[in-house]
C-alpha cells in the first residue's frame, strides 16, 4: 500500500506533469513573471468557470479577504460578524483593518455560521458578515443574504475551502459558492481544492465598481501608473502560479468528484458505528467539495484516537483545536462562554481524516478499519 498522506500533492503532480510543466516553462521562456499574460488567461477562465463577472487575482487567501474588506470602505470600529470555528485568517484581517471582529457560534451539524447567532450579534455598528464555507460546504447563504438585506450589511464570503462547490437555492437554482455575497475571497494554497505551487489567492465580485476599486488596491492603489488614488497593497498572483492554476483549473471538477467519492466511501464504512458521527450534508451532492472530511467522535476518545492513528502511520488533523474567541489575540470582554456552546464542544470532538484526490480503496479501507477497531475497543 502507498504511504497514506493527509494531502498527496506529489501523486497529484505526477498525474498532471505533462500539462503543468509546459505551462510553467512558457512563463519562464517569456520572462513575464509579474502580471504576465498567464495571469489574465487564468483570470478569464476562472470568471467563466465560476459564472462571475470579475475575478481579481492576488497573492494569497488572507490578502484576498483583507483587500475585499478594504474595497468595501469599512471604517475603524465597524463591527464584522464571523464564525468562531474557523482558521484565524478570517478574524485576523478584520482586526488588522481596525474593524471590530464579532465572533459567533456555529451549527453543530454542518460546522457553519449559525443564523440565530448572527441575528443576536447585530448592533447599530454592524457593517458586514463574513460566512466561511467550512470544510467545503456552503453556509446557509439564503438566510445570510436575507439578514444582510434587512440590516443593510455587506457579505464577504470566505471561500478558501469550497471552490467549485455549488449552492442550491430553495427554488432549485444553482450558483457557484463564493459568488453570492457582495464579494468572495479564495486561496490557492497548495493543499486547497484548487492549489498552486506556492501562495496565491483571488477575489470575486459581480459589482463593476467594486471590481475596479479592488483592481487598483492590489497594485498600490494605482489606477493610472504612478497615480496613487487610494492606499493600496502589493498583492499579486505571480505568473508562474497562474500558469500552474491555468493548467489545473480544467481538473477542478474531477478533483472535487474524487474527494466526494472518498467521502462517500468513508461515510459507508462508518455507518452505524457507535460514537462516530460522519459529516452532515445538506442539499444536493454538489454542495460539498470536502476540503476536509471531518468526523465527530463522542465519548471523549478523540485525542486517544488521534494518537492511535499517528502511531499506526495514519495522519489526521484537528481543525480547529481552539475556538477563536479563546485565542489570546482575539479575547474580548463582551463574549459569554454560553454563546459558544457548539464551538466549545466541537473543538473537543472533531477529527479530520486524510482527504485528497489520490486516495485509493486500499488506503481508505486501512484508515476506516483502524478507526472502527479502535472505537469498538
Ligand atoms: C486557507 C484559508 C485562508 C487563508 O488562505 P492563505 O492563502 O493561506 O492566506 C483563509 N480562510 C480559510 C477558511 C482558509 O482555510
Amino acid at each position: 500500500m502507498k504511504k497514506i498522506q493527509m494531502v498527496d500533492l506529489k501523486g497529484q503532480y505526477n498525474a498532471i506533469k505533462d500539462v503543468v510543466n509546459p505551462s510553467i516553462q512558457e512563463v519562464i521562456e517569456t520572462t513575464s513573471f509579474i502580471n504576465g499574460p498567464k495571469v489574465h488567461e487564468f483570470q478569464k477562465k476562472l470568471e467563466n468557470y465560476l459564472g462571475v463577472k470579475h475575478v481579481i487575482p492576488c497573492a494569497n487567501g488572507t490578502d484576498a479577504l483583507q483587500i475585499a474588506m478594504m474595497g468595501l470602505d469599512l471604517k475603524p470600529g465597524d463591527e464584522v460578524i464571523t464564525a468562531d470555528f474557523t482558521f484565524a485568517a478570517t478574524v485576523e484581517v478584520i482586526a488588522l483593518l481596525n474593524l471590530t471582529p464579532v465572533l459567533v457560534d456555529v451549527n453543530a451539524d454542518d460546522f457553519n455560521i449559525n443564523i440565530d447567532a448572527i441575528k443576536k450579534a447585530i448592533t447599530p455598528k454592524t457593517k458586514a458578515i463574513v460566512p466561511v464555507h467550512l470544510f467545503g460546504q456552503c453556509a446557509n447563504m439564503e438566510a445570510i443574504m436575507d439578514i444582510a438585506k434587512e440590516h443593510n450589511l455587506f457579505v464577504i464570503e470566505d471561500n478558501a475551502q469550497a471552490i467549485g462547490a455549488n449552492y442550491t437555492y430553495s427554488d432549485g437554482s444553482k450558483v457557484k459558492v463564493g459568488t453570492i455575497g457582495d464579494v468572495g475571497a479564495t486561496s490557492f494554497f497548495p493543499s486547497k481544492n484548487l492549489g498552486c505551487y506556492g501562495d496565491g489567492g483571488a477575489i470575486f465580485t459581480n459589482n463593476d465598481e467594486l471590481a475596479h476599486t479592488i483592481r487598483g488596491m492590489v497594485n498600490h492603489g494605482m489606477y493610472v501608473r504612478y497615480h496613487h488614488d487610494v492606499v493600496g497593497v502589493n498583492s499579486r498572483l505571480d505568473s508562474i502560479q497562474a500558469a500552474v492554476l491555468d493548467a489545473k483549473l480544467p481538473f477542478l471538477d474531477s478533483y472535487n468528484d474524487r474527494r466526494r467519492e472518498a467521502a462517500n466511501k468513508y461515510d459507508k464504512a462508518f455507518e452505524g458505528v457507535p460514537n462516530i458521527e460522519t459529516p452532515y450534508r445538506y442539499g444536493t451532492d454538489d454542495n460539498h467539495v470536502f476540503h476536509q472530511y471531518t468526523l465527530k467522535i463522542s465519548g471523549g476518545d478523540r485525542d486517544a484516537l488521534a494518537q492511535h492513528l499517528n502511531e499506526n502511520g495514519i495522519p489526521c488533523g484537528v481543525y480547529y483545536p481552539i475556538p477563536l474567541h479563546k485565542q489570546k489575540a482575539y479575547l474580548d470582554d463582551r463574549y459569554n462562554e454560553s454563546d459558544f456552546e457548539v464551538t466549545n464542544q466541537l473543538v473537543k470532538e472533531v477529527i479530520s481524516l486524510p482527504m485528497h484526490t489520490e486516495l485509493d480503496d486500499e488506503q481508505i479501507e486501512c484508515i476506516t478499519s483502524t478507526i472502527i477497531k479502535f472505537v469498538n475497543g
